[in-house]
């Protein structure tokens, strides 16, 4: 992406929207004239559903107010402060029949299907003529804009995009490096070595307390799919569909990979290398088995655990609990956790009766300012600006009342998960050095796999792969924590439950999937 030409376009933008308004109406101008960001000359107020990470919209949050000002829109969100289900509060809506102007929705493939059922209207000539900055951010940005357009063709929504090219991965492995140390051992760079630390880490007693208490591998998630994909990761197999070669996607729990990995994972469960509790415990696990000095080995998001050794250190002493790269298993390096170019988005219904206004809304947010307010949260306050740079404040970093970066930002209403365009430099500034520094270290040595681009289906698509992938989940799921438990022997199941797979449709959604994979590879 480049920044310059974005600004430049905005300031072209600027100067623009300053003249036309210096024709129509002076008075106005000297009160909005310094923003050059106002849509509307009267107040306007549109409703929207939206609910992000349990959260109902409100509209009256700084930053949204602070659009406010310099929009002259006004969202009112229509969930009320109870609702904290985005789906089912979703799909109540959907079944009363009143729709507000906007839906924003954490599942592309719904809001598309309310495009194809005319519920939502296609965006794409709204965009061509009154969002300049949404326009140029696709066109200088060609991939993220094939995630915008439906299977047939439409634009139905704006998606909420990730800063991909800044920050491409999500999770990393993180080890007790004083246990290596203690243990003369090094940094494991193959799967045999971490095989043989695992070991040491159950057998020698590494945090030094007599008893045999070492979890040498352990993850937390409250989805066994977050487990299992974790688990699978280490073998380089992977819990979802994902293209494997040219022909697409191939749905990855049916694949010989898949099957080594578990016969492996099985092995070292049996050995006492993988948390007995692996499948039931929740998120707070990690607290739990680092804070005690149990735990020896994960795979989670760098934002979160790069910070452990500032929390630990004084704690536990020696606490060192850092990153390495991904080891090397079959040829392999590289790890499937990359961040995906988006997640959700928004959408104008058939019922909002103001669609130029509400799109020129949704182009305020790529605005180099409105892109600032989303990501920094409102200037003075969140953030200053230093050398044109936002920096966060003190009440962001160094909170006083000692909320977590990323909370207070929410609290502001910034990072709402609406259809914005994440800045990576937010996250670089708030996470621990260490964890960006991590983060910096995969990406620079290439062992980030990209993602499987989200696919687009048509309505029909959709029901029928929906439908069949629920089931081979399902199946996928039970069988795959009876192996790794040593309830049952993958060996010995594998032709019964590839039959199990088959017979539940594996075909028609590989089919499905490829033919999707084919349309949007040629978009
Ligand atoms: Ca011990």
């Amino acid at each position: 992406m480049n920044l310059k030409k974005f600004l430049a376009g905005f300031i072209i933008l600027f100067s623009f929207a300053g003249c036309s308004f210096k024709e129509s109406d002076s008075k106005k101008l000297s009160v909005k004239k310094a923003e050059g960001t106002v849509i509307s000359e009267n107040p306007q107020e549109f409703t929207i559903f939206a609910i992000h990470l349990g959260k109902a919209f409100n509209g009256e949050l700084p930053v949204f107010n602070k659009a406010f000002e310099m929009t002259n829109i006004k969202l009112k969100g229509i969930a009320s402060k109870n609702q904290s289900d985005e789906v089912l509060a979703f799909n109540l809506m959907m079944a009363a029949g009143e729709l507000p102007d906007i839906i924003a929705y954490e599942l592309p493939e719904e809001l598309e299907k309310l495009g194809a059922e005319g519920k939502v209207i296609p965006l794409e000539e709204l965009v061509n003529k009154y969002a300049p900055n949404i326009k140029k951010f696709w066109e200088e940005n060609p991939g993220y804009k094939k995630d915008a357009v439906a299977a047939d063709g439409h634009i139905y929504m704006i998606p909420n995009y990730n800063d991909y090219d800044s920050i491409s991965t999500s999770q990393g492995y993180y080890i007790r490096k004083d246990w290596l140390k203690r243990l003369g051992l090094k940094d494991p760079k193959t799967l045999e070595e971490l095989y043989v630390v695992l070991k040491a880490f159950r057998e020698k007693d590494p945090n030094g307390n007599g008893v045999k208490d070492e979890i040498p591998l352990f993850l937390r998630g409250n989805t066994s799919k977050k487990i299992i994909s974790s688990l699978a990761d280490i073998f380089k197999a992977e819990y979802s569909w994902y293209s494997k070669d040219e022909k697409g996607p191939v749905f990855g729990p049916a694949e010989p990979e898949y099957k080594d990995a578990i016969r492996e994972l099985a092995k070292w469960y049996r050995e006492g290398l993988i948390d007995s509790e692996v499948f039931t415990r929740d998120v707070s696990s990690r607290d739990y088995i680092l804070n005690n000095n149990l735990g020896g080995f994960t795979c989670d998001w760098f934002s979160s655990t790069g910070n452990y050794n500032s929390r630990l250190g004084n704690a536990i002493p020696g606490f060192d609990f850092s990153v390495i790269l991904p080891v090397e298993y079959k040829g392999k390096r590289t790890t499937s956790f990359a961040r995906e170019n988006y997640l959700g988005g928004w959408s104008i219904t058939k019922a909002a009766k103001n669609p130029v206004e509400i799109i020129k809304y949704f182009d305020f947010w790529y605005t180099e300012e409105g892109r600032r307010l989303w990501n920094f949260g409102v200037e003075g306050d969140t953030y200053v600006m230093e050398n044109g740079k936002p920096k966060f404040t003190d009440k962001v970093l160094k909170n006083p009342d000692g909320i977590i970066p990323l909370m207070v930002l929410r609290g502001e209403g910034a990072q709402y998960r609406l259809g914005m365009f994440q800045d990576g430099e937010n996250e670089r500034q708030w996470a621990d050095p260490e964890a960006v520094s991590a983060m910096d270290l995969y990406i620079k040595s290439g062992v980030v796999k990209s993602h499987m681009p989200i696919l687009k289906y048509t309505k029909e698509e959709t029901a029928e792969l929906s439908k069949i992938d629920s089931q081979l989940y399902s199946i996928a799921e039970e069988m795959t924590q009876k192996w790794i438990l040593g309830v049952s022997d993958v060996d010995k199941d594998w032709k019964n439950y590839m039959r199990r797979l088959r017979s539940v449709g594996l075909k028609r959604a590989e089919e499905i999937q490829r033919q999707a994979y084919k349309r949007f590879m040629e978009k």
